[in-house]
Order: C-alpha cells, then structure tokens, then sequence
C-alpha cells in the first residue's frame, strides 16, 4: 500500500467518535422526538399567535389560494418573524430557492439596516418589511435559463411560497439563518425553477381530481360535499453511501464527480446479502442520530433508517407530506446529512452509481392523492372490486404512464443515472407498473366480466406465521394481516398498498422534476376519464355505478401493455416490451427528446400547461447542456486520473519488473514470472494509451464546441464507451500493479471501512 494511502487509513480506522446527547427539559428528563419537532420552524401556529385573528384569516385565504396578500398582512408577519427569529439567534434572512441545478440556493442578507432620525443624522436599527419577506432580486444571470432571458435582462424574482413554512438554521458562531422558501421567476413570470411548475402540476392534479369526485360522489348522492381540494402527498425514501472522508480525499474522482471512474470490486461485497437491514456501523449510527436531531428542529418527519445492500450503502426515509414540503424536506434532509457526517470525518455521497459492480443509490418517491378530508384516494380499501372511486384513480394512473411513460423516463434521466438504469440491479429503462396478484385480479376479472377468483375480502387474509408443516404451529407467533400487494423490487413503478412508488429516480436529483410531470400526466389523465364518464352517463344526472365500472373496463383495456409483473431485468422482458410499444430509451439526450414531441409536448404545454413552449424548450436545453457538461467533466477527470496517477504506478511497476528480470538473467535464471507480468502490464499500458488518446481527442472535439444539443448525443454515444474501455484497462493494472505503486485507495478500502 502506497505511504498515502496507508496513514489515511491508519488515520480513518482510529478516528475519534463523536457523540451529541439527545437534548435534555431544565428539570433532566430526555426530551421526546415530538417535543423538539419543529422547534426551529415558524409554524402556521406561530403565524395565528402573532396576528391579529382578521389578519390571520386573510394570509389562510391567501395561502388557499384565494386572494393575494395584502401588504398590511407581509408587514404584519415580516415582523412577527423577524422578532421570532431574532429571538433564536438570526442575524440574516435569505429566501431559499431551487434553481435546475438539483440543489438549493440562497442568499443572505442582514436585517441590519440604517434610519434617518430627526438631527438628520443614520441610526442603525434591525427591520425586515413585508416586501423583503415578499420577493427579491438576485441576479439571475448565473443560474441555468436554457436561453430563457439573456444576461442583460438578467432580473429574476424570489417569491415567497406560502405552502411551505419558514425556518431557521444555525450559522458558525452560534448565529442563525432565516430561511424563506421561495419560487424563482423570470421578470415576464416565467418559471426559473423547479418549484414553480411542481406548484402549477399540483393545482391542476387538484382541479382534475376534485372534478372527478364532484361526478362520482355529489353532495345529493353522499350527502358530505365532494372535496374542495385533492393534495399530492409525497414520501422520499433516500439512498446513498458514507465513506470516510480522509480516504475520500485522495479521490479525485469522487471530489470532482461524485463517482469512482475506476476501480475494482472487493472479492466480498455485496453477495453474501448481509449488510442489507444490518446491524447499523456505530459511526454511521452516530451521524443518523445527530442528523435526525437536526432535522426534528427543522420539522422534516424522518421515520426510518437502515442500512441498505451495497456496503457502506444506508437509506433514509420520511412520514410523507404534501409534495412540495416533502421537496424542500428532501432537499434539507440531503444539506443536513451531508453537513453532519462532514463532523463525523464521514463523506455522503449521493450519486445514483458511486460504485460499479454494486447497487447503486435511488430516491424511491412514494405518491398518493388525498383529499382535504383525509381521505388517500389511492386506498383499496376492504373490497376494491367494488370501490369505484379507488378503480377509477387507479386506471387514470395507469392510463398516464403508458400514455406518457417516455416523459416519466425524460424526468429521471440523468448523466449520473444512466449507470442506474438499463442496468442489472436496477430498475430498467423500460417504464411499467406492478400492481401485485390482488389488484390484477381485480383488474382482469373486470376486464373478462367474470366474477373476481379469490382475494375478495383481503383483510381476512391472514399470514400464518406458525406454518402447517406436520401440523407443528408455533402457536406463540400471532397471525398477521397480509399485505394487499406483494412486492417485485426490479418494477421501476409499482402500486404498493395504497400509493403508488416510483423508484426509478435518483438520488441525487430533486423529486421536483419527476413528481411534477406524473402529476401532469396524471391530470390530463383524470380529465380523460371524466369526460368518459360523462358520456356514459348520458342523460342521466350521474354517471350509475354500471357506467362507472364500463368506463374503468374500457381503461383497463387501454392501459393494459403498462403492467407488467414479472421481472424486470430479463431480458426476455425488452423483447415482450418492444412487442407491447412500450418506449425502451436507453439515452439519456434522447429520452430528453422525448418531452419536445407531439403528445408529450401537447400535454406539457397545452392539455395541463405547466409549461409554456419557451419553457418547456428551455428546460430540455438545460438538460441538454448539463449532460454535456456532466460527461465532460467526468471524461477529462478519468484522463487526469490516468495520466497523474495509474501511468506513473504502472510504467514504475513495470520498470522494477524489467530491472528484476534483467538481473535473473545475468545469474542464468529464466525470468517467467517476471516475463509474464511484463507482458500483461504493456498489453494494458498499450490498451489504455490508445483509448486514452481517442478519448482525449473525443474531449477536444466537444470543448471546440458549436454542436449545439448535438454535444450531448456526441457524449453519450462517444464519450462514453471509450470511458469504459479506458477503465477496463484501467482496472486490470490496478489488479497486476504492486499495492504500493498505487497511490488511489481502493474499493476495499472505501467500501470497507466505514
Ligand atoms: P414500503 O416499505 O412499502 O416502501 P413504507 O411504509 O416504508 O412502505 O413507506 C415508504 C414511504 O412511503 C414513507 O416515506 C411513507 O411515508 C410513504 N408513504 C406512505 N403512505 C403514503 C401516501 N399515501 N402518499 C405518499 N407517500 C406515502
Ligand atoms: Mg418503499
């Protein structure tokens, strides 16, 4: 092992622990979970205390969406959260944002400020108007706009988003932050951001919804008025890998991309399937209890943490909320965690593939809809062949993605999830839907008009644990109730109980994107299936329960190439999908072609205008652009590497292997072993110095630049294969070349340490 390497080692292994005690009341007793909930957010209840009741119905109606805040209300509560957050120890305010860039931005800016007394003379005093709590300017210039405004009408505006409360985060020395979550627009109003179309796709998810229900379930029939409103409810279950961060420092692959280039996998990784549900390294344990401590104050819900199936690899996972708290709770969940393992000498890495040969990272987004009553429209309920509402849902659901599963695939396609993807331990590129045995009962004994075959009463079905086996029970084991569905983790969009997950987004992105156009494509979706049901209904006042079961029959069918149940991996899957028309986008660029044509472009700018068509155009330059970028940074990283570490290492290797056999020689003994190295060495030495230059030249190519989206196409189909057989040869030295001539920590030491 190099000298480096073997300190950094030495010093990762005896690292000190670090401990930070759970937060004690004056009279001792370990504060609960609850009680340190939300302590850092400025919560509605905040808001209710410090208005005037007037004022504080106003910013409710506001908030509903009913009327714009007046100035008198943004004074009234600029102040009462300014006094609030001062209190706590803010010095700034910043107005929190989520440019297309999958992070967070922010600006801050002191509340100190200066007022002209009487002798005409400045006194420094500390004030925060309604208008500064409102909106902002930053300078837009130099956030990603796809050629939406150019430099010199660089205005952008941050809005306050009502939706989602305020909070404050402590600063170095004790001081704290106020963070106003904001959207992020254009001067003429378009969207910047990735909030804002999250917003408008939620709205029309809403009014899709609420029109459906008013149809099936009016206020004469249920005597309840239908709902006012429908929520998109939103749960993030994050993956990713901590390793130590003295070993990552001497990666520069993971500094600069957040991924290994190259690399071989330790003999023992992740097949014995024993770190999956592990007992929990008591380091990492430390940096999820401190992270989950932090997090209650900032009122993000973390539910559940374990460790997942690669080494080093952990999940964790929040109660769900309304989709874009969830957003903004996601995004800080992954600051906050990536902050406090920086404590703990550990290093979060949130790409989807930090690692080939191993499971990579995803971001499975659990989706529902729920009423303002409570009610998740997604529930089956006791009996859901004869729960029309939840059949309908269903099928809009269904009838989305198969009519728009090219568009979900654009939303989570990516530089960094392209390793994910189309790749064995992943979910593929094909976009299906599990629904599990049950509900596909349901479905085909709807669509063959035949009586359901089993299953009816589902929560009856109990699992005995005991077994039968020679009729020995384990009487002491009590029975359970079996899950609706079962589960089938290769589906990159399943149905699991009463929502529905998408599991194919990555880790790293933000769930904005994704979420948004399935809402999108869910709205247009439900739309369709009222219209139906109001032409089955024909005269009559409402649709009957017969015409109600006709329309979902007549979906069922339509939708019926989106399920799929089997395994997802085989290959015999690609070839039944292709025979079903279902999109198998193996491209990153193309998939994002997808969203620029006819019918998706149609239902994204026309059908459920999210998107106005500059909009919709900027956004598939800027995936376009990020790609490019992405690979580019990526490509001239692996050259950086080979050329300043794995060359050196190898012609240093080689050199002592020809010396040595130089030496045997003249004392009359046959160097074969040396010989053979010899040749392997320079067979690789020569491999990768062919693939290199190729690669190099590839570079040069796309830094001259004027390709236009043609730049990112050049990346993915010459980029990036000759990045792979670059690694090849790459990692077959790494394999031949002495331990102490290699100056990267390796695999064993990354994924093994922690
Ligand atoms: P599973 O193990 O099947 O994935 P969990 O109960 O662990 O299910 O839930 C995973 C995530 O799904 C959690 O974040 C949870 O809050 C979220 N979730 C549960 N119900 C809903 C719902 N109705 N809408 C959105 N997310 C939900
Ligand atoms: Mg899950």
């Amino acid at each position: 092992m190099s000298q480096e390497r073997k300190s950094t080692l030495l010093e990762a292994v005896n690292r000190p622990g670090r401990t930070v005690p759970f937060p004690r009341s004056e009279s001792g007793k370990a504060l609960y979970p609850s009680e340190i909930y939300n302590e850092y957010v400025f919560t509605t209840k905040d808001i209710s205390k410090a208005l005037p009741k007037p004022v504080f119905a106003e910013f409710l109606k506001q908030k509903r969406g009913h009327q714009n805040l007046s100035k008198a209300t943004a004074d009234a509560i600029s102040h009462a959260v300014r006094v609030w957050a001062m209190d706590r120890g803010a010095t700034h305010f910043t107005h929190w944002f989520q440019p297309q860039t999958d992070s967070t931005a922010e600006k801050h800016d002191s509340f100190l400020t200066f007022q002209s007394t009487l002798g005409g003379e400045y006194a420094a005093i500390d004030a925060f108007s309604g208008s500064q709590l409102l909106q902002s300017e930053p300078d837009a210039s130099s956030f990603p706009s796809g050629g939406m405004r150019s430099t010199f009408e660089a205005r952008g505006y941050t809005v306050w988003d009502t939706c989602s409360p305020m909070f404050i985060q402590p600063g170095p020395n004790g001081t704290k932050v106020l963070y106003i979550p904001s959207v992020y627009i254009s001067y003429n109003g378009e969207a910047l951001d990735e909030k804002t179309p999250l917003l408008r796709s939620c709205a029309a998810v809403s009014k899709a919804s609420v029109e459906l229900l008013s149809l099936i379930s009016p206020r004469s029939v249920t005597s309840q008025s239908p709902a006012a409103q429908v929520t998109t409810t939103l749960g993030t279950e994050q993956e990713f890998f901590l390793i130590d961060r003295g070993l990552y420092s001497l990666r520069p692959d993971l500094k600069i991309c957040g991924r290994t280039l190259l690399g071989n996998l330790p003999p023992r990784h992740q097949q014995l399937e024993d770190h999956y549900f592990g007992n929990m390294p008591s380091r990492v344990l430390a940096v999820m209890s401190e992270m989950e401590l932090e997090l209650y104050r900032l009122g993000v819900p973390l539910k559940t943490r374990h460790n997942e199936v690669a080494p080093a690899q952990f999940e964790v996972a929040p109660i769900f909320e309304e989709a874009a708290v969830a957003v903004d709770h996601n995004l800080l969940t992954m600051e906050v965690l990536h902050k406090v393992a920086h404590r703990h000498g550990l290093k979060a890495l949130f790409h989807e593939k930090p690692f080939a040969g191993i499971n990579g990272s995803g971001k499975h987004c659990n989706w529902s809809l729920s009423t303002d009553r409570g009610e998740n429209l997604l529930d089956p309920s006791v009996k859901p062949e004869t729960n029309y509402r939840f059949l309908l849902f269903l099928v809009a659901v269904l009838n989305a993605v198969h009519k728009h599963a090219a568009v979900m695939l654009a939303s989570i396609s990516s530089a960094s999830n392209q390793h994910r993807l189309g790749a064995h331990e992943a979910p593929p590129a094909i976009v299906s839907i599990f629904l599990g045995t049950q509900l596909n009962e349901v479905l085909d004994s709807i669509e063959e008009k035949r009586p359901i075959r089993n299953f009816s009463v589902p929560q009856f079905q109990t699992v005995k644990l005991g077994g039968t086996v020679l009729d020995l029970k384990v009487s002491t084991l009590p029975h359970i109730e079996r899950d609706l569905t079962d589960r089938n983790r290769t589906s990159p969009f399943a149905f699991t109980g009463n929502k529905f997950e998408f599991r194919a987004v990555g880790s790293k992105q933000s769930p904005s994107f994704p979420v948004t156009l399935l809402n999108c494509a869910v709205a247009d979706s439900l739309r369709e299936v009222t219209a139906a049901l109001i032409e089955a209904k024909g005269d009559k006042e409402f649709p009957s329960t017969q015409d109600q079961l006709n329309v979902v029959r007549d979906f069922v069918i339509k939708s019926k190439p989106i399920r799929f149940e089997g395994d997802g991996y085989s290959s015999d899957w690609v070839e039944a999908a292709k025979k079903r028309s279902l999109p198998n986008i193996l491209s990153a660029p193309e998939a994002f072609g997808e969203l620029l044509k006819g019918p998706h472009k149609e239902l994204l700018t026309k059908r459920v205008p999210i998107f106005s068509e500059p909009e919709l155009n900027s956004r598939y330059h800027i995936m376009m652009e990020r790609y490019e970028k992405d690979m580019l940074v990526e490509s001239k990283t692996l050259a950086l590497l080979v050329h300043s570490h794995v060359l050196p290492a190898a012609f240093e290797y080689r050199r002592l292997l020809g010396e040595s056999a130089v030496a045997l020689k003249a004392v009359s003994v046959t160097p074969t072993a040396e010989i053979n190295l010899l040749e392997q060495t320079s067979a690789h030495l020569a491999g990768v110095s062919e693939k290199l230059k190729q690669l190099e030249d590839a570079i040069a190519n796309l830094e001259e630049g004027g390709h236009g989206v043609k730049g990112a196409f050049i990346a993915h189909d010459v980029v990036y294969p000759l990045m792979d057989e670059v690694r090849t040869h790459v990692d077959a030295l790494e394999a031949i070349v002495g331990d102490k001539f290699w100056t990267l920590p390796k695999y064993t030491e990354l994924l093994l340490t922690v």
